[in-house]
């Protein structure tokens, strides 16, 4: 910051702040600091932009922010032309499958108006904003900020007039060396460094645009939740995969996590599926595990037997291991 030189100057014959470009070299120019009030001299060099100078060396903080700031009110003033920012709005929020929602809403492009009169720190209500800028019977605030933020407290008294007002944002110069044609250009062309902070197209087109997304999440929330209802019980996970995340098969699980039979015995097709089934995954004879099946008549004989022990049981007879026994008697549908 220290880098960035004093770019602008009151000129004392009119109060006017001029450019080292628009007044004699040295102290000829007869200006003083924005700043601190100090004398200033010209600096008319070839190697550096032309700026003001203290003449007397001081710890001047504020001179080359209050030079922006001011020239930037007084060319606003003098031009009487207003570049208005863009008034867009824009909403977000997420569904019931975590898809982004987003609303935008433009309801009208940046652009210039010519203004009938533009006064400088004029108090409204408890606020004072940098401009006044008047056309045909209508008023707009305008606050211009360079170093500073724009304080929430001054924001609210802004918002409270229920005046459209905007904000310029001139903290580009913070970095960058300020001159005349480069405020100029952020002053009139750039409609990127500013925003609304009141208007009621603003505020109408906010609600909108909140509402469409809140309308979207709702409904997107209800097909959810039908479909939720519609849906069947999880799959129930392959009991091997349990087994082989368990310690103690089968004696800690004798029923299969809860698991029982069925109030009656499978269909025959279901048996026929889930023997196939088993036949592929372990190349057991598929005559053998009939032999098994329709020795179960009737339901009551397993009354007295749990599907683990059932599952061993036959595990045993087969050679096979007891987890695929559980996951046919699974798959036969011989549980719940
Ligand atoms: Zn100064």
């Amino acid at each position: 910051m220290s880098s960035l030189l004093l770019p602008f100057a009151i000129r004392l014959s009119d109060g006017q702040l001029v450019s080292a470009t628009d007044v004699p070299r040295g102290a000829a120019c007869n200006c003083i600091c924005p700043g601190c009030q100090g004398a200033l001299l010209a600096r008319q060099g070839t190697e550096r932009e032309w700026h003001f100078a203290h003449v007397q060396a001081t710890d001047c903080p504020d001179g080359y922010e209050k030079s922006v700031h001011e020239l930037a009110k007084q060319r606003i003033q003098q031009q009487k032309l207003l570049l208005l920012p863009a008034i867009e709005a824009s909403a977000q929020g997420w569904d019931a499958y975590g898809r982004l929602v987003e609303k935008k809403q433009s309801v009208m492009e940046a652009r210039p108006v010519q203004l009938d009169e533009c006064t400088k720190s004029r108090p409204r209500g408890e606020v004072t904003p940098d401009l006044t800028g008047f056309r045909k019977d209508r008023e707009i605030l305008v606050e211009i900020t360079v170093f500073h933020r724009l304080m929430p407290e001054k924001q609210s008294r802004l918002i409270e007039t229920g005046v459209p007002t905007i904000e310029i944002d001139l903290s580009v110069f913070k970095t960058q060396q300020a001159t005349l044609e480069r405020l100029d250009a952020e002053l009139f062309e750039n409609p990127r460094n500013r925003r609304w902070i009141w208007h009621p197209k603003l505020e109408e087109a906010k609600a909108t645009v909140q509402a469409e997304v809140d309308a979207q999440i709702k409904a997107v929330q209800a097909e959810w939740e039908a479909k939720e209802r519609l849906r069947p019980e999880p799959m129930p996970k392959p009991i091997w995969y349990q087994v082989r995340n368990a310690t103690q098969f089968p004696t800690e699980a004798p029923t299969f996590d809860g698991r029982r039979w069925r109030a009656g015995l499978p269909e025959e097709a279901r048996i026929a599926t889930a023997i196939a089934e088993l036949v592929s995954r372990t190349g057991i004879s598929e005559d053998k595990v009939l032999a098994l099946t329709r020795a179960l008549t009737s339901r009551g004989m397993l009354e007295d037997i749990t599907p683990t022990e059932l599952a061993t049981r036959w595990s045993h007879v087969l050679g096979l291991e007891e987890q695929e026994m559980a996951l046919f008697l699974i798959e036969a549908d011989y549980v719940l």
